[in-house]
Parts: C-alpha cells; sequence; structure tokens
C-alpha cells in the first residue's frame, strides 16, 4: 500500500518533508499541497519534479477523496483547525508542534479522534526519534546513573522573529516538554519561569532568554534556558544528574579543527540539519503506523496534550513569577500503548 499525502502548509519544514516523502521514504506519495502562497506550491511542485495537485485553501485539500493522509506543516495557530478537520473526514494526520496553542485546543483534537473510534494522529515530536536522545533514555531507563535527580537542558536558536514571550513556551519550549517527559518517563506537577536581563539583541520587548523550572511527579527538578537569539547556533543542551553518575546528550558529531592557532568544532545552526535523521525515522514511523493500523510509535494527541496543559502553566508562571501547579489529567486507555 502507499499512502497519499496532501500538505497543508509548504514553508520550511513543510518543503523539507515533502523532499523526505518524494526522495528517502517509503510507501508514500505526495499528491497534494496547499499554501496561502500558491506562488511557493509552484516551487516546490518544480523543484521536486513533482505533479501534486494545489489548492490555496486547506479544508479542500482535506475533503479531496485523492488524499488518506494530511500532513500539516502551516504556523503554529492553524494545526488545530485542520487537524480537527482532517479527523472529522475520518482522514489520517501528522500535524507538526504544537498540536494547537492551548491545552483546550489539544483537548478538542482528542475528542473528536476518540469519536473516530481509532488512533488516526500522530504529532511532530522528533527528539524521542534521534539517536542521541535514544542513547540516553536507555541510560536512564536501565539505571545506569541511579534515580534522576535533576535535569538541566537548554534550547538555544540563532535567531527568531516573535517578540511575544509566550510564544517562546507554545512554539520552542514545547519540544523540551515533550522530551523530557518522555526520557523520565514521568509527568510535570509544577512550573516557575524566571527571567534574567534581557538580551539587547533580542527582538523589541522580548525577554530572552527565560528559564523554566519544572518539578515533576516523582520528584526530579529540571530547569530548561530558552534563547531564542542566542546569536552562535542552533544548540540542544540535556544533561541529567542521577544519584550514581551523569548522563549527557552527546552532540552532533562534527570534524574536529585544528587550524591558526585554534582547537574547535562547528556548531550548527539550523534546525533542519541537527534533527535530519530524527525526522527521516519519525515520518517513516508515521507511514508505518498507518500501514500498519497500530499507531504504536511517535507521539500521541494525548503526548501533546500532556504538554500543552504544562505550557499554559508556564505562561501563567510567567505572568505570575511564581510557582505553578500543573494538574495533569489521567490518560484514556484509548491511548495507552
Ligand atoms: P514557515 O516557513 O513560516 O512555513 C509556514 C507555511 O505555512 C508558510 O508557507 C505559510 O505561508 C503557510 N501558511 C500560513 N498560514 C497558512 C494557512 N492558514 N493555510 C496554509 N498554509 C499557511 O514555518 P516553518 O518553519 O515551516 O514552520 C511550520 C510549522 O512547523 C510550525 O508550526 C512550526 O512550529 C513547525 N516546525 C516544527 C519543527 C520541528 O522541529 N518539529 C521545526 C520547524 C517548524 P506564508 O509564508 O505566506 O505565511
Amino acid at each position: 500500500m502507499k499512502l497519499n499525502i496532501g500538505v497543508v502548509g509548504v514553508g520550511a519544514i513543510g518543503q523539507d518533508h515533502i523532499r523526505r516523502f518524494v526522495q528517502v521514504l517509503q510507501n508514500c506519495q505526495v499528491v497534494a499541497m496547499s499554501d496561502i502562497s500558491t506562488e511557493n506550491l509552484d516551487k516546490v511542485n518544480k523543484s521536486l519534479n513533482l505533479n501534486a495537485k494545489t489548492y490555496s485553501d486547506g479544508h479542500e485539500l482535506i475533503r479531496s477523496k485523492d488524499v488518506n493522509a494530511v500532513v500539516i506543516t502551516s504556523w503554529d495557530p492553524t494545526h488545530e483547525e485542520y487537524a480537527l478537520a482532517a479527523i472529522n473526514e475520518g482522514k489520517y494526520v501528522f500535524c507538526e508542534k504544537p498540536l494547537a496553542v492551548t491545552a483546550e485546543g489539544c483537548k478538542k483534537i482528542i475528542d473528536a479522534e476518540m469519536k473516530q473510534g481509532k488512533r488516526l494522529l500522530q504529532v511532530g515530536f522528533m527528539r524521542p526519534f534521534d539517536t542521541g536522545y535514544r542513547a540516553l533514555k536507555q541510560v536512564i531507563t536501565e539505571g545506569q546513573i541511579g534515580r534522576p535527580l535533576i535535569l538541566h537542558a537548554a534550547h538555544r536558536n540563532v535567531t527568531n522573529t516573535y517578540t511575544d514571550e509566550s510564544i517562546a513556551i507554545t512554539n520552542t519550549l514545547i519540544h523540551e516538554l515533550d522530551v523530557h517527559r518522555w526520557l523520565l518517563d514521568d509527568d510535570y506537577v509544577s512550573a516557575q519561569v524566571v527571567f534574567p536581563n534581557k538580551s539587547s539583541l533580542a527582538p523589541g520587548e522580548l525577554k530572552d532568554p527565560q528559564l523554566v523550572i519544572f518539578k515533576t511527579a516523582k520528584g526530579t527538578i529540571i530547569n530548561v534556558e530558552v534563547f531564542a537569539n542566542c546569536q552562535y547556533g542552533y544548540d540542544i543542551q540535556c544533561e541529567v544528574v542521577g544519584e550514581k553518575g551523569i548522563a549527557k546528550l552527546p552532540d552532533p558529531s562534527q570534524i574536529v579543527m585544528r587550524k591558526e592557532a585554534k582547537f574547535y568544532i562547528d556548531i550548527l545552526v539550523d534546525w533542519k540539519d541537527r534533527f535530519i535523521a530524527a525526522y527521516d525515522v519519525e515520518l517513516q514511523a508515521f507511514i508505518d503506523n498507518v500501514i500498519s493500523g497500530k499507531f504504536t510509535q511517535g507521539a500521541s494527541a494525548w503526548d501533546a496534550y500532556a504538554a500543552a496543559v504544562a505550557a499554559d502553566t508556564c505562561i501563567k508562571a510567567q505572568k505570575s513569577g511564581v510557582v505553578e501547579s500543573i494538574v495533569m489529567p489521567k490518560m484514556p486507555d484509548f491511548y495507552k500503548k
């Protein structure tokens, strides 16, 4: 069986995913694309020698009989309406993060998926498919460092255009919220946000960086630096301090240089390069989930909801400055793997 894919939103990641569907992945073809910019659609068809049908309205693509799986790669606030529409049509969905910008939005999608009576949707949290994160999880799960006590993490982007620090939560921190829950097999119980001095290089009034501190149900303390305009690179760091030792996410493998009285390795600047292999495995997992009829791999709508419940609380904590409780609802059996 070949999956007939329709892609909604062909910006940076939309184009990158279409490239992997066309050139890298098995058992799929891109039959349709939509974007508010029809210029982009023509460009993608031409550059990949594709002949996908183009739509200026994502809802028309979702209704098309030719499409059996919808891949949502448009801008964050549009995900909820497209995911809901696709599920209500009974279509399979791969939705880039965030599934919705609020927990309430994610809950609507959960309700719609449960009403259809089977899993239809996977969310674009790719880090659990990254070999470095997988190795880190294995070390923790095997008890090699003992009980995790503290997790230090940093999510640094070269620059960003957003000027509202709540977007740093829903768009950026959301990856950390998903991956740490998966890594520690735990849930969050509280969050606090602390702002150091604002970087003068951050746009407008954006308070950047910010430090987000969580406590988990098992008692681990997690601190995440979110620095949306760090200038120097795309740098993802994660270090787990356990009772018996420390385990650290490996940096991407790079050539070590000795040159002009310097000893150095390059730091990547583009998220597409940092997680290129993880995106491949993640999207192949989606195709395999659909073809096998069993969603055994990848993030579910419930995972996205859990991350969004924590994200909502972080936004509250940004404003209050105090420790805010996170109340995580109980996962329905429908989402148990
Ligand atoms: P982007 O380059 O701005 O692409 C978004 C595309 O969607 C643009 O072509 C945009 O058109 C189009 N669009 C906007 N509103 C639309 C609508 N209502 N219907 C259809 N298309 C619409 O952004 P991006 O970096 O590709 O990010 C896209 C999504 O992927 C975001 O939600 C982002 O959070 C997510 N993402 C995930 C990862 C990851 O690591 N998993 C990495 C990057 C991005 P215009 O340009 O004309 O507005």
